[in-house]
């Protein structure tokens, strides 16, 4: 399985001399099966770039999956050259929104409404599929098989585990981890203790052992703080998860799009000195646009 980086960045794409290293692109996380079955997480405007690279693959058959459709996760899909192409096969995988009601189909076809996009979603020349996925469904692509577990998040968004060969990944999307809202001493403080603690068992279950853990820890300590609720994870948060799923390594992403390339340099340093690897801490790095792991 071969896993590569061509968006790493939250919220907005943020281009320029400050992100040159770690890149500006928002989320795309391309897999690919030893077989050579094309995977795509989230279609964020890296998957712009990746396109390019397709075109000496046609005809192209390509299984999209997305966590969720805030805008920095879809909005690259109209500039996937490969949609424009007859022959080729695009899956495009995702929830139903409960409190939209929309399919990932309604909403993929809203963002190439004309008053958005030039080419509408009839004239695109490749087949494309809709497929809704239910909580906790496998699907098969290729050699690969792929399960997502419901995070936590304010649209619903499907954390993914792809396995192939004996290999295996486990993107978030994003995520915050579950709090308790209520206070030490309230009612409902143990019960929703229990709650958190049962729906943790279920995705660390899903996420367990995962050669390659793929993680949202947008903030800083002192950011979460103003911004929980929010929907992110942060450094502290995701070792906690890596360590609780006993994952063999981590790559923090979601980078803040003010965060330049020296300011998240200082962060995984001082990450690395307070999580030392003896402590059990796996592995872990930032996710860097470009950068490729071979399993
Ligand atoms: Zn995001
Ligand atoms: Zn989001």
């Amino acid at each position: 399985m071969r896993i590569r980086f061509w968006g790493v960045r939250g919220s907005i794409a943020s281009p320029g001399p400050k992100t040159v290293k770690y890149g500006g692109n928002t989320t795309c996380i391309e897999v690919e099966t030893d077989e050579g079955d094309h995977i795509v997480l989230d279609a964020g405007t890296g998957i712009a770039p990746l396109s390019f690279t397709y075109l000496s693959k046609l005809p192209l058959s390509c299984s999209i999956f997305i966590t969720h459709t805030h805008w920095d996760h879809i909005q690259g899909l109209p500039f996937f050259v490969p949609i424009f192409i007859p022959n080729n096969k695009i899956d495009i995988y995702g929830a139903f929104d409960p409190i939209s009601r929309k399919s990932v189909k309604d909403i993929m076809s809203t963002q190439m409404e004309y008053c958005f996009f030039p080419v509408r979603e009839a004239e695109l020349k490749a087949e494309i599929n809709y497929h809704t996925l239910v909580e906790k469904q496998t699907v098969t692509v290729g050699s690969a098989k792929i399960t997502n577990i419901l995070m936590n998040h304010p649209v619903l968004n499907y954390g993914y585990r792809i396995e192939s060969n004996g290999k295996a990944m486990f993107f978030t999307g994003d995520n915050e981890p579950l709090y308790n809202i209520y206070e030490p001493g309230d009612d409902y403080f143990a019960e929703y203790e229990n709650l958190i603690s049962f729906k943790n068992g279920q995705m660390y279950d899903i996420i367990r052992g995962v050669d390659v853990l793929i993680a949202d820890a947008a903030y800083t300590e002192d950011e979460y703080k103003i911004k929980r609720g929010w929907g992110h994870g942060t450094i502290k948060s995701t070792i906690a998860m890596a360590k609780a799923a006993e994952v063999k390594s981590l790559y923090m992403t979601h980078h803040e799009p003010t965060r330049g390339d020296d300011n998240l340099e200082q962060l995984y340093q001082d990450a690395l000195k307070q999580y030392p690897l003896s402590s059990g801490t796996p592995p872990f790095f930032l996710a860097q646009e470009g950068h490729e792991i071979i399993l």
